[in-house]
Formats: C-alpha cells, structure tokens, sequence
C-alpha cells in the first residue's frame, strides 16, 4: 500500500518503520502477550522504555548532566502555565518575545501570574534584531519560540542578546529536527507530536539550579520537582506517547542523528522554497527570507479563489493536508523529520505544474 505524503502541522506523519514497530508490537510486546499500552508502567519493560528514552535524549542532544530530563502529561500547552509557575520563582516578572501565534498564547497565560514584559512584538513575518530585544534586568527569565508553526518562521539560532537570565524556549514544532546546545538555555520544552511521536507528551530539559523554585501554592501535578523526584512516575504517565517517542528516537538515531535530520530539513524546506521562489505570479511568500521555517513552508496563492482548488489538486495527486492555519488561511507544508526528500521533491513539481496549469 503506497500512503500519500502527509503535510499536516500536527499531529503529523510518522516514519513507515516506526508504524510498522508499532504494528508488529500491537498485539504481543516482545514475548509479554500484551502490548504497550496494557503493561504496567512499573513494570521492567515499561521502565526499559522511559530510561531508553530520555538516554537517547542525553545522547542526540549531548545533554549535560545538570540538566534534568522530564516527561510531562498536557502536550504543548500545558507548558504555557508550568513554564511560569516554576521559573517565576520570588520573581514577579518574566520577558517574552512575541514572533507569532505560540510565543503570543504563552505570554496571555504567563499574564495570569506574572507581570508580562513583551521584550518584542512582531506581525508573525520577522525576528526581532538583537537591538530591538530590551530585556528587563529584573525578569526571572525571558520566553521565546524556536519555530512559530502557524507563521513558518524559525530562528536561526538564539539571539545573542538574551544571554544573562535564564532563556526558556517552546520548541515544540522543531525540537529533534537540528542538534543545539543545551547549555545556553535555562529550560527547553517541547511537544512531541510534530517532529518526534504524537499528542498528549511534552519533552522538558531544565537545569538543575532551576528546579525547586515554585510557590508550595503550585498544584503537584505542574511542579517540575515531582517529575524529578519520581523518576518520571509520578502517576501513570502517557505510556504511549512515551512509547512512540522512544521508537522516533532510535529511528533517528538509526537514521544518523540530530546532524542528518537537519540536513535533510534543509534539502526538503529549500526545494519547496525554490518551486514558490520560481512562480511568483502564483504564490506569495510573506515571510523574511533570513526567517523561513525548515519545517513549516507558508505561502498564499494570489488568486485566493485558487486556494480551496490547490488543496484539493494536490490530494489527489497524493499531497495531503495542506491547508493554512484556521487563523491565517493559506496553504501550509509541514515537513517534519518523516517527511520523506521525495515528498518534498514531489510537492515542489505539483507547486510548478499548478502555476503552469492556471497561470
Ligand atoms: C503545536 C504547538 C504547540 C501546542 O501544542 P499542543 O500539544 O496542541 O498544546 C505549542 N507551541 C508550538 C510551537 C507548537 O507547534
């Protein structure tokens, strides 16, 4: 069975071996005659998954050892409110740069407990410029987002005029797609259902120092403290999603590492920026060109009437999902690490052929 190319922003594609694992598994885990997700997490087998996991984590990422790995349940935005009840500490104030849809939803929450400084505020187009950050000495730490999914813009790499306070970063859409260091950020959360297993997971690296901080109002379940000191047992954790993750990361590992993802991240995001580049008459690109995304290609069709029928074309030539955010419409091509080169390459002639075809 050939499947179509899966574009979507997430809960995205998975590679086809980590499904077939899943397949194969379903029904009897190595020999236990349950699978998975009926196993007991404390069990050995379960406990093999958990601690495989945040190794391969250390590992790919060359996480020094006084950061703490977590596993935490709430996906994505749960981290909007942990990120603040932790980090705040005896502070009352916290600095986020806005660059677009996820940084802006996580400084409205941080708002609930903190006094928001908004050391940027952009239109989902651009980064800021270094000079353009003033960042407030009294914050306890300043917020920013790696890769705003929604927009497709992507930082190249952490700007410089950050360093001082802790820096606490969403990489939910492109944690896993390049290798970075570790060191130069307090707190690194993401998500795992764009480029590294599906909903419901969030991957945290914090440093130690960082931990402990939280007001004893905090409830249990939102202190990072209680992921740290039980192991990452704290309950029944997302076995699944903890499950999935660890195949996506001995798939990449198997596949080269952090350093292969994030050349082939390249190789994908450049053709399809190329075929865009190539038809100007027919597609529009907003973003900066020093800003665009590896992993999410936005554009808009000049013709807005030619949306809905670019969408639909390209289904049935086995491009799926392709449709822009609900908020800002478009067409948007998320090409997350199972994105295969040949899907991009072949996303790129169906951009060329449409242009051609109804120019
Ligand atoms: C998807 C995403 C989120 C939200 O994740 P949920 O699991 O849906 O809460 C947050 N930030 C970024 C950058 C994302 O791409």
């Amino acid at each position: 069975m050939k499947r179509p190319y899966n574009f979507s922003a997430g809960p995205s594609m998975l590679p086809e071996p980590v499904l077939e694992t899943i397949q194969a598994e379903l029904m009897d885990y190595r020999g236990l005659g349950c699978s998975v997700m009926e196993l007991n997490h404390r069990s050995d087998a379960f406990e093999e998954i958990l601690h495989g996991l945040e190794a391969r984590i250390r590992r790919l990422l060359k996480v020094p050892e006084d950061y703490a790995v977590l596993f935490c349940p709430g996906g994505g935005r749960m981290q909007f409110s942990m990120v603040p009840l932790n980090l705040l500490g005896a502070g009352v104030s916290a600095s986020y740069v806005v660059t677009g849809t996820w940084s802006k939803g996580a400084a409205n929450e941080a708002a609930r407990f903190a006094r928001v400084h908004v050391a940027y505020h952009g239109n989902g187009t651009k980064l800021p410029d270094e000079e353009m950050l003033d960042i407030p000495e009294d914050a306890s730490y300043v917020y920013y987002c790696d890769n705003e999914t929604v927009h497709g813009i992507e930082f190249p790499e952490p700007p410089a005029a950050m360093v001082g306070i802790p820096v606490a970063c969403d990489m939910s859409s492109n944690f896993m797609s390049r290798p970075f260091d570790v060191s130069r950020y307090g707190l690194v959360w993401a998500g795992t259902q764009k480029n590294f297993g599906i909903a419901g997971l969030a991957v945290v690296i914090v440093r130690r120092d960082l931990l402990g901080l939280a007001s004893p109002e905090v409830p249990t379940m939102l202190n990072y403290d209680t992921y740290v000191r039980t192991g990452n047992l704290p309950n029944t954790p997302p076995v699944t999603q903890i499950y999935v993750a660890n195949l996506m990361a001995q798939w990449i590992e198997k596949e080269g590492g952090l350093d292969v993802m994030n050349t082939r991240a390249i190789e994908r995001s450049s053709m399809v920026y190329d075929a865009l580049d190539a038809c100007p008459h027919m597609y529009a690109t907003k973003v900066d060109p020093k800003a665009r995304s590896r992993m999410n290609v936005t554009f808009r069709l000049r013709d807005e009437m030619l949306t809905d029928v670019f969408v639909k074309e390209a289904a049935e030539a086995g491009f799926i999902n392709l449709a822009g955010h609900r908020t800002v419409g478009g067409i948007r091509a998320s090409l997350y690490n199972a994105m295969p080169i040949e899907g991009a390459a072949g996303l790129s002639s169906f951009i060329r052929t449409f242009a051609l075809r109804h120019a």
